[in-house]
């Protein structure tokens, strides 16, 4: 169901894929901070950083656009509350006793206690929950138990989440319990095999039943020949009372009904200044859905939602991805407002014209070219706000609806998160270029380019790389011949085609570039990221097992090797670090073709064996001595291995009861935007 389609538009999420299913962290480290006037960098603490991302082209909208972009982001921060609840079930009163003490403790506030104990209130504010975001295991605070029942005690009681406080049930033994306690708890998500899913993972979508009742349950919803299935179990939680097992459906009236009442309230008022019938259609539907909790009026919605490709503005609102529940039933709150990316588009459409020049110009043999070859529609939008489980970590591609059915038949929206990648690559260490880049020629090229060369990249990799080619006659699909092997050799063949193209005059002559030093800047981030950078994520003595990094180091490894005698990349050592030069960008350029011609021979022609040997030869293994000295090297840069970000704020400037604009600003304080949606948008009990 995650498998990226290449399909139609815009909006809705997946956690973590984009195109090319390239995860944030993969994302960050190709290309290089360029931009100083804009500070990307809000907060860093623990194993994480909080970035802020740009909302280019927001003040354009016209009013109409902006009033529904408002109500839009109003109703995303109103479902704050229920990705906490789903999360744990402490977790909403655990905020609540971090908020009250922020904002009320009376002791003092410096001092390791306190600077561990605001660690903690981030690291809990940025996984929506005292549960990692990533490795879903409970985070351990530094701060000791009797210095939290010292900030309970010393705190506003009438703020704190119960009134008793001490003693026997009170909040602090409670929280001292279900925070400090290892045995209790401990994992969100639990995927162990051998175990009741349910009764070790600390998610709160089940109570009182085993794995195997609900799947009794969810199992015996189905009806037979059933073509058109709703995604049973999505919007409620499971629980067994009395010997009866009941839903408590999402839903006005009932469950988290305090808080979809708001998303509702403004949801309806977005009705009034929807851009067109269809875009009024969807989110009616969707509000029908949050009145029903009937997960068919989902689908309708679902359906309606895929036909709204021509809006500017879009919206991603409601029970979605499932990763939170070991079973896969549950959908976790999360909502993307999202306005298109004009400029991207405009790229993508200008080379996606201009396929079949490609297409003829390319190195592959000319069996191997398509007849009649069309760019593939690929979308980037411009983030506004995110909610729920969308933040503060997010994902940077999305690729919805989850339906299988409704995919097959309707279609989905496939886009890139634009600014978000944007913001991840401008945020990622200026450090890197003087750790990592050995001549001044480089990183000033690297400085002045990265930005634009990662987006022509993409578009390239995406618009042409992968609908290119065709196979042979007889030859059957790339995942029968190819097998496992098939993704990374499909990864790298896209790459080929943008790498071969990107320094070509064509690009300049299509006013994609200025200069073809786009291209050459593109070749020594690819360079770098897939002998070196990269590297930092294996642990010493692995293997690479990620397809996309497989690809890379294939890649870079191949023409490195292939270059050598002419002395096209120089690996160079000084002072115990090691740098791979370029030295020769046109030959480079050849190498990269002739890389692609036997990529696509292997396609089409359906070689597993050479397929499979440019991989393993190639693409895994890893030199172990340079894997040590990158993941050195990458450790004196303090780098952050996760991002999250701080949303912008929209701000309705009225006149009388009518909103005459609305604008838009950064935030600048992590704590400060945590404090401020504690105070706006709690609507849940606890
Ligand atoms: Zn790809």
């Amino acid at each position: 169901m995650k498998k990226l389609t290449k399909g139609t538009f815009l909006a809705l999420l997946i956690f973590n894929f984009i195109a090319c299913q390239e995860t944030p962290k993969q994302a960050e480290e190709i290309h290089q901070k360029t931009e100083s006037e804009f500070e990307y960098v809000v907060d860093r603490f623990a194993d994480l950083q909080i970035l802020r991302y740009k909302v280019a082209g927001f003040e354009k909208l016209d009013l109409q656009k902006k009033k529904l972009a408002y109500y839009l982001y109003r109703a995303a921060l109103c479902g704050r509350d229920i990705i906490y609840d789903q999360n744990y079930k402490h977790n909403i009163r655990i905020r609540k006793t971090i908020e009250a003490i922020y904002n009320s403790f009376r002791g003092v506030r410096t001092g390791s206690d306190w600077d561990n104990f605001e660690v903690y209130a981030k690291r809990v504010w940025f996984s929506n929950g005292i549960h990692h975001h990533y490795a879903t295991t409970k985070m351990v605070p530094d701060f000791s138990e009797t210095y939290l029942a010292e900030l309970i005690k010393n705190s506003d009681r009438n703020s704190l989440p119960l009134k008793g406080v001490d003693g026997k049930n009170g909040l602090i033994e409670l929280l001292t319990t279900v925070i400090f306690d290892p045995t209790v708890d401990s994992k969100r998500v639990n995927l162990e095999s051998n175990v009741d899913l349910i009764e070790t993972s600390a998610n709160n979508f089940y109570q009182g039943l085993t794995q195997s009742e609900a799947q009794v349950y969810y199992q015996g919803l189905k009806k037979d020949g059933d073509k058109e299935p709703p995604m049973y179990g999505l919007n409620s939680k499971l629980v067994k009372e009395n010997g009866q097992i009941t839903e408590h459906v999402y839903r006005v009236g009932g469950l988290y009904s305090g808080a979809i009442e708001k998303i509702v309230y403004w949801l309806n008022k977005a009705v009034d200044v929807a851009e067109n019938d269809i875009q009024k259609q969807a989110i009616q539907l969707l509000i029908k859905f949050y009145n029903t909790g009937d997960l068919r009026d989902f689908d309708e919605y679902c359906k309606v939602w895929v036909k709204d490709t021509n809006s500017v503005l879009d919206v991603v609102n409601g029970f979605i991805e499932v990763y939170g529940d070991p079973l896969g039933y549950k959908g976790a709150f999360e909502s993307v407002v999202s306005m298109k990316d004009m400029e991207a588009s405009e790229r993508m459409s200008a080379l996606a014209k201009e396929a079949k020049w490609f297409e003829d110009n390319s190195p592959i043999m000319d069996a191997h070219k398509k007849e009649d070859v069309k760019g593939i529609s690929y979308k980037v939008i411009t983030v506004i706000v995110e909610g729920g489980d969308a933040a503060p970590s997010t994902p940077i591609g999305i690729n919805l609806p989850n339906s299988n059915w409704i995919r097959k038949d309707y279609g989905s929206k496939s886009v890139s998160l634009g600014n978000i990648v944007e913001a991840y690559n401008a945020a990622s260490s200026g450090g890197t270029l003087d750790e990592f880049y050995l001549t001044e020629e480089e990183r000033t090229r690297v400085k002045e380019y990265s930005k634009l060369a990662g987006k022509i990249h993409t578009a390239l990799h995406e618009v042409i790389g992968h609908g290119s080619g065709q196979l042979e006659p007889g030859v059957v699909t790339p995942s029968e011949t190819l097998k496992n092997f098939r993704s990374p050799l499909e990864e790298a063949r896209a790459d080929l085609v943008s790498l071969y193209f990107i320094t070509d005059p064509k690009l300049v002559e299509l006013g994609l570039i200025p200069s073809i030093d786009v291209g050459k800047a593109e070749f020594d981030i690819y360079i770098k990221n897939g002998l070196q950078l990269q590297l930092r994520r294996l642990e010493n003595g692995a293997k690479i097992e990620q397809a996309h990094m497989r690809n890379r180091h294939m890649v870079a490894s191949w023409v490195f090797e292939k270059g050598k005698a002419d002395n096209v990349i120089e690996k160079i050592t000084e002072n115990g670090k090691t740098y791979f030069v370029i030295r020769d960008y046109k030959k480079l350029r050849d190498l990269f073709g002739q890389l692609l011609r036997e990529v696509q021979r292997i396609k089409s022609q359906g070689d597993f064996e050479a397929g499979k040997n440019l991989i393993e030869n190639y693409g895994i293994i890893v030199d172990q001595v340079m894997l040590k000295e990158v993941k050195e090297r990458y450790k004196s840069l303090n780098a952050a291995p996760y991002s999250g970000f701080v949303q912008p704020k929209l701000i309705a400037i009225m006149e009388g009861k009518e909103i005459t604009n609305v604008t838009l600003e950064y935030a600048n304080s992590f704590v400060e935007q945590m404090l401020e949606y504690g105070e706006e948008y709690s609507f849940l009990g606890y």
